[in-house]
């Protein structure tokens, strides 16, 4: 982020923050707080990208989450936003599979004992293989192996499918392409680690980039819920099945000033999906929410 926007940003967020304080109180009281969760990608100290952040700034943001919310896994976060919630709570979660986790970020969330579910790609994970967007951004980081994923299982990391190669579900028409990206991508990394896989995560994660047979597909093989990842936040009376993200930014005070509620993010439009009927087929929709919080 540039100087100015940085100034501007913090400027923002401090001249909201008694507005903030007051709604969150308020939502609070009515069992409404906010449900977040965060999604990394990639924790090391060389710069690469948009989505590796530096091991101090992750650090620093691990402490400032568990100061200011309950640091929960998603098997809590569905319950509050089934039952209802009293204090903003947030979940780490991570996409892909990157080898670097192991040396940094992974200790400490064990260490700090702090949930995460750690979605990755079997195709990478299993062969070695680098994911295809950082090969065509020249990069070859090494992904996770699966004694790694066995190994951080072990300690407590819940392991997540994120399909067999990474591709854009939304623009998969082949319904057995599908079925294994979803499906059968999620029960085989189940068999090598010998543990329940019970999430999955859209690769890149915009409305355009889920349908409803996907979530058919997820909810009919038992999955316990699906990721997206365009920037909402979730709340009590949402589908819990249906756990929508946040971008872990590199910088403190834009994540400090996503987890305090930024009024101008209550309105990201909202992917909808409705499963088939017997007399209906399965449809999506994009909505703006109506009310959300208090
Ligand atoms: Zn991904």
């Amino acid at each position: 982020m540039s100087p100015w926007k940085h100034a501007a940003l913090a400027t923002y967020y401090h001249a909201t923050r008694p507005y903030r304080a007051w709604w969150n109180a308020r939502a609070a009281a009515a069992m409404r707080a906010p449900v977040m969760i965060l999604f990394y990608h990639r924790v090391a100290d060389d710069d690469a990208n948009s989505w590796t952040c530096s091991r101090r700034v992750f650090e620093r943001q691990m402490h400032w989450l568990k100061r200011n919310c309950d640091c929960v896994s998603l098997a809590e976060a569905q319950r509050r936003i089934r039952e209802g919630n009293a204090r903003p709570a947030v979940v780490v979660t991570f996409d892909d599979g990157y080898g670097e986790n192991n040396d940094f970020a992974l200790p400490l969330l064990v260490r700090e004992k702090i949930p995460c579910t750690y979605f990755v790609t079997l195709h990478h994970v299993r062969h070695g293989i680098p994911f295809p967007h950082d090969m065509r951004m020249g990069n070859t980081f090494r992904p996770n192996s699966l004694d790694d994923l066995r190994h951080w299982a072990g300690e407590g990391i819940d392991i997540g499918a994120h399909t067999r190669t990474h591709p854009d579900i939304g623009k998969i028409d082949d319904r057995a392409r599908l079925e294994d990206e979803i499906v059968t991508a999620g029960e085989e990394l189940q068999q090598f680690l010998s543990r329940p896989v019970r999430y999955f995560a859209f690769p890149f994660g915009l409305p355009a980039n889920m349908q409803p047979a996907a979530f058919e597909l997820a909810f009919e093989a038992g999955y316990d819920g699906v990721c997206s990842a365009y920037g909402a936040y979730n709340f009590p009376g949402d589908d819990p099945f249906h756990l929508q993200r946040i971008h872990a930014d590199e910088d403190l005070l834009r994540v400090r000033n996503w987890l305090s509620v930024d009024p101008r993010k209550l309105n990201v439009p909202r992917y909808r999906y409705q499963l088939p009927t017997s007399t209906a087929p399965a449809t999506s929709s994009v909505e703006q929410p109506r009310q959300i919080g208090v």
